[in-house]
């Protein structure tokens, strides 16, 4: 069994990896897509100490980063239960999707966040052919097209400016009366010459013409009328769920799904911590999720030292 078995391979579980592994115990980190959410990302400019980096660079350092240190490295494997250990002391274990299962003394769960979905009409049959959640990865795929973002928050205005510069027109849709992003995004994002904002506009269906999108219809909040756009792209930007399903029931989730932790990132389950943007710590960040990870493993390093294994 692993000493510190890390759930996630993210920045959260990339940081718990290490911080264990420097403790000479025996580590390992199972992760459906190690690198997480920062491959997802382009420019990261808030990564304190380094004025900018690119996520997939990110990622691979954070990668190299792990192996640098005795440290088991099971990529490509989705966990899909928690089993707490029959009695205190022993060991925790985690299935996997394959029909495996590992151990460990302690456990870090780390497995972050995903986008959300509208769940309007079109939505689901038209991903891929038209409705996307990752500027940085289908971007170009829109080059010289019309394209929409849903969502006013900072991803969504970050979305809105990035594709601006690759796609002929962006129209943002935002639910309230107001863009939520940040002042600095949105005076960005109005200096764009390519961009319309609509707000109190409520998203209802996505038109397609059995092959690709072709056009939304959304709601004005104000007048009740149904109003439609011809364009040829959807980004979905409308907030994060916790990869945190498999943990239902065998551990304290809050109503949205997030992992309840302490101020040291312990559990309802002892000698299981978590990490991240699973979790219920505010603000969903790098460099937060980093030093939630490095908590974590210290958490575990220090409770394997106060326990006696049965
Ligand atoms: P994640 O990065 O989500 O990693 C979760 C890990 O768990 C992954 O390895 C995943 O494959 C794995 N996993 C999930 N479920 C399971 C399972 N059942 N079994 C096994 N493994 C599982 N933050 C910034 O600080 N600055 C930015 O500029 C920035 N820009 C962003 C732009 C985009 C487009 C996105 C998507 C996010 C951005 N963020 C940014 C947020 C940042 O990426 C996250 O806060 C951070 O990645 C969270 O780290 P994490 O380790 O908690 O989770």
């Amino acid at each position: 069994p692993y000493e510190v078995l890390v759930v996630g391979g993210g920045p959260a579980g990339a940081a718990a990896a290490i911080y264990a592994a420097r403790k000479g115990i025996r580590t390992g980190v199972a992760a459906e897509r190690f690198g997480g959410q920062v491959l997802d990302t382009m420019a990261i400019e808030n990564f304190i100490s380094v004025s900018h980096t690119e996520g997939p660079k990110l990622a691979a350092a954070l990668e190299q980063h792990v192996k640098d240190y005795e440290v088991d490295v099971m990529n490509l494997q989705t966990a899909t239960a928690l089993v707490p250990p029959a009695r205190e002391g022993g060991l925790i274990e985690v299935k996997l999707a394959n029909g495996a299962s590992l151990k460990g003394r302690t456990v870090i769960l780390s497995t972050g966040a995903r986008w959300r979905t509208m769940n309007v009409p079109g939505e689901a049959e038209y991903r891929n052919k038209g409705v996307a959640y990752c500027p940085h990865c289908d971007g170009p795929l829109f080059k010289g097209k019309r394209v929409a973002v849903i969502g006013g928050g900072n991803s969504g205005v970050e979305a809105a400016i990035d594709l601006a510069g690759l796609v002929a027109h962006v129209t943002l849709i935002e639910f309230d009366s107001q863009l939520r992003a940040d002042a600095v995004l949105q005076r960005k994002l109005h200096s764009l010459p390519n961009v319309d904002v609509i707000t109190s506009a409520q998203t209802t269906e996505v038109h397609g013409d059995g092959s690709k999108v072709v056009g939304l219809s959304y709601k004005d909040r104000n007048s009740g009328e149904l109003k439609r756009i011809d364009l040829e792209g959807i980004f979905v930007q409308i907030g994060l769920v916790p990869n945190t399903e498999w943990l239902k029931g065998a551990i304290a989730l809050t109503p949205r799904g997030e992992i309840e932790v302490d101020a040291r990132g312990q559990t309802s389950i002892p000698g299981v911590f978590a990490a991240g943007d699973a979790t219920t710590v505010p603000f969903k960040q790098i460099v937060i999720a980093m030093g939630e990870g490095a908590k974590a493993a210290l958490s575990a390093f220090d409770h394997l030292i106060r326990t006696v294994p049965v």
